[in-house]
């Protein structure tokens, strides 16, 4: 094949849905992976199967997510970018929250995405090119309800980072997007009352669109910015400055 082969996760809707779009707006095959396989083949149709395909995966599931590159080795034989975006919240206060809430949300946060990167390094490493992006949140500052979700995009903050020095030398660029607060079905359920504070604590006073997300994805999967490595960009109108309302 020769379009470069980008691969998204939790692609089926939300963010990730949007990305892939992009990137086949920018000329990459997308290959959309979600455990939604109803959400995931809707989003193939509607972007057109001439540039995208659809793998149903689990990637906190560590034979699925290698039956996933096997595949795409036949299939494709490269891996050009990875974007890992799947990602999910259990909120609740700690003295609230059960140990199982925890360990779900680290399992596929973290460790997913750990997965995805291991069998992506592989081929990349050989290849000797690549750009990785993962997807964390303005949240790994820490939001009150969310030890679980902070800790998992804290971690993978710093997965990246230590990625980003093992790859460095075989070209390898990995870069991490921090989403703030953007209008998904993950945000739909928030009570009007909340959002409107949070919207409130925005120095934009907006919430964000999945395509802010995407244009930067787009930016860090380009071969023209692969000298920037271990890079966290925050989309989130301003959020992470910590000046409150
Ligand atoms: P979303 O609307 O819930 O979409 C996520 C997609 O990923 C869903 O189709 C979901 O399927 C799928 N998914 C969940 N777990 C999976 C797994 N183990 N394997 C494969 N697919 C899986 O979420 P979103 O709001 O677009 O968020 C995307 C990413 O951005 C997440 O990593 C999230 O933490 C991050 N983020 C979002 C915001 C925000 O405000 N929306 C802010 C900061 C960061 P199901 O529906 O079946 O679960």
């Amino acid at each position: 094949m020769q379009k470069e082969i980008a691969i998204v996760t939790g692609a089926g809707k939300g963010i990730g849905r949007a990305i892939a779009e992009r990137l086949v707006a920018d000329g990459f095959y997308v290959l959309l992976v979600d455990q939604d396989r109803a959400a995931g083949e809707k989003a193939v149709e509607e972007i057109g199967n001439k540039d995208a395909a659809f793998f149903q995966a689990d990637i906190s599931n560590e034979a699925q997510v290698k039956a996933l590159f096997i595949e795409t080795d036949k299939l494709y034989g490269r891996v050009d970018v990875l974007v890992n975006n799947a990602g999910i919240i259990r909120d609740n206060m700690i003295w609230n929250m059960e140990a199982v809430d925890f360990d779900l949300v680290i399992q596929v946060n973290l460790k997913g995405s750990w997965l995805m990167c291991r069998e992506a390094a592989i081929r990349m490493k050989e290849k000797q090119q690549g750009r990785i992006i993962n997807i964390a949140s303005r949240a790994w500052l820490g939001n009150r309800g969310q030890t679980n979700y902070s800790a998992s995009k804290a971690g993978v903050i710093g997965m990246s980072r230590a990625l980003a020095l093992e790859m460095g030398k075989y070209n390898v660029a990995v870069n991490v997007v921090a989403p703030g607060l953007i209008e998904t079905p993950l945000t739909s359920g928030i009570k009007k009352e909340a959002l409107d504070k949070l919207i409130a604590a925005q120095p934009t006073k907006t919430m964000g669109k999945p395509e802010d997300v995407a244009h930067t994805v787009s930016f860090l999967a380009s071969p023209k910015t692969s000298f920037i490595t271990g890079q966290t960009f925050y989309v989130d109108g301003g959020k992470s400055i910590g000046a409150g309302i």
